[in-house]
C-alpha cells in the first residue's frame, strides 16, 4: 500500500442542481434503512472518522472485483489502464463548506446496483453490524469488529452523491453513468443519468458535500493521517491524494 501525494489539482464543481430533470426517481428508503442510518447517524458521532476506512475499503473491494473478474473475461480490464485510488479534497474557505471525493477504477455499479446495492440493506454489511448494535450498548466497540458501511458517509456529509460507470461488456457495450444521491436529513434516495455524461473512464466517485462541523476532512495533514492510520492496510492498490487550496 502507498499514499502518494499530488498537488494542487481543483477538482470540478459536481453539477448538483444540473441534475433536476425529469429522468430522476425519488425512492423512499424501506423502513430497515432508514432506522439504521438513523443508528449509525446519532450514535457514532465520537467515531465519525471511519467512514474513510469504509469508503476506501469498498473502492478496495471494487478494484478487486474488477481484476478478479477480468481474469475469466479480458474484455472487462486490459490489464493495463491504472488501478487505484483517488481522494480529492476541497474547501472553500469564503463559503465555509468542503467536500471530500473518493474516487476507484474499479466495477463499478449500473442504475439497478446503485439501488440495489446503497438504497436497501439486501447486500450491505452494515446489516450485520445493525444486528449486533441493537443487541449491545457499546455500538463503539464493534466498529473495529464489523465494517458500518457505506452508510457511514453520512457520519461526516449532509449530502452524498455517487456517479458509477460499470465496463463496457459485450452485453452493455454502451454502459450510462448514473448518480445515486441521498441527504442525511431526508428518508430517500434518487438515482438518475449523470448529467455530466461518462466521466469516470469506469468505476465510482463518491462525493460527500460535508457538514459544516467535519470541515476537518478538507485538512490535507488530517486526511493522510487517517488513511496511515486506518486504511493502510485496506487496500491492495496506490492511494492518491488531490488537494487544492
Ligand atoms: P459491504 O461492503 O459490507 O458489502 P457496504 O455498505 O460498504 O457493505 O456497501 C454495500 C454494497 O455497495 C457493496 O457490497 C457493493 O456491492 C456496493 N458498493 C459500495 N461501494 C462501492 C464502490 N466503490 N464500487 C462498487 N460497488 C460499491
Ligand atoms: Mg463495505
Amino acid at each position: 500500500p502507498s499514499l502518494v501525494l499530488l498537488l494542487s489539482l481543483a477538482p470540478s464543481l459536481f453539477a448538483q442542481e444540473a441534475a433536476n430533470s425529469d429522468s430522476k426517481t425519488k425512492h423512499e428508503y424501506q423502513s430497515d434503512v432508514a432506522r439504521l442510518r438513523k443508528i449509525v447517524i446519532e450514535s457514532l458521532y465520537s467515531h465519525r472518522e471511519v467512514f474513510l476506512r469504509e469508503l476506501i475499503s469498498n473502492a478496495n473491494d471494487a478494484i478487486e472485483k474488477l481484476r478478479l473478474t477480468a481474469l475469466k473475461d479480458k474484455t472487462i480490464w486490459d490489464g493495463v489502464a491504472p488501478l487505484n485510488i483517488t481522494l480529492k479534497l476541497h474547501k472553500d474557505s469564503d463559503e465555509d463548506t468542503g467536500r471530500l471525493v473518493i474516487t476507484d477504477t474499479g466495477i463499478g455499479m449500473s442504475p439497478q446496483e446503485l439501488s440495489a446495492n446503497l438504497g436497501t440493506l439486501a447486500k450491505s454489511g452494515t446489516s450485520e453490524f445493525l444486528a449486533k448494535a441493537d443487541s449491545s450498548s457499546s455500538s463503539g466497540n464493534l466498529i473495529g469488529a464489523f465494517g458500518l458501511g457505506f452508510y457511514a458517509s453520512f457520519l461526516v456529509a449532509d449530502k452524498v452523491y455517487v456517479a458509477s460507470l460499470p465496463p463496457a461488456t459485450p452485453a452493455n457495450p454502451n454502459p450510462e453513468q448514473h448518480v445515486f444521491s441521498s441527504s442525511s436529513d431526508e428518508p430517500s434516495f434518487e438515482v438518475y443519468k449523470d448529467p455530466r455524461g461518462n466521466t469516470l473512464g469506469r468505476g465510482t466517485e463518491i462525493t460527500l458535500i460535508l457538514k459544516k462541523d467535519a470541515l476537518e476532512y478538507t485538512d490535507e495533514e488530517n486526511v493522510k493521517k487517517l488513511v496511515s492510520k486506518h486504511s493502510g492496510f485496506a487496500s491492495s492498490f496506490p492511494i492518491y491524494l488531490f488537494t487544492s487550496k
